[in-house]
């Protein structure tokens, strides 16, 4: 039988997700989840927020990157373009 990646680490292996930014693979602690409410989306600082997540490094590159590649509108499965203001801010970036 051949050993798959996460076998390395034994059974209790950090739960990973990968980055829309950058599509690296990282601990979900490492990430910050998404959301998507009424077309904006805002950072799920608690993890309790309803409805499909999207996990992104904390940082704007990762964001710049996943704005770039539109990887909200697919990772939220919404046709249109959607608004990461609330995650720039969140970020600290410009408006
Ligand atoms: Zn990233």
């Amino acid at each position: 039988m051949r050993r798959h990646g996460n076998l390395e680490y034994g059974c209790h292996a950090a739960p990973q997700r990968t980055c829309v930014g950058c599509r690296v693979r990282t601990d979900k602690s490492e990430l910050l989840r998404l959301v998507l409410v009424e077309g904006q989306v805002v950072p799920d600082l608690r993890g309790r927020l309803p409805g499909r997540g999207a996990s992104l490094h904390p940082s704007m590159s990762c964001l710049e990157l996943a704005e770039r590649r539109r990887a909200f509108p697919r990772a939220f499965r919404v046709p249109g373009p959607v608004d990461v203001t609330r995650v720039r801010a969140h970020l600290g970036g410009e408006p």
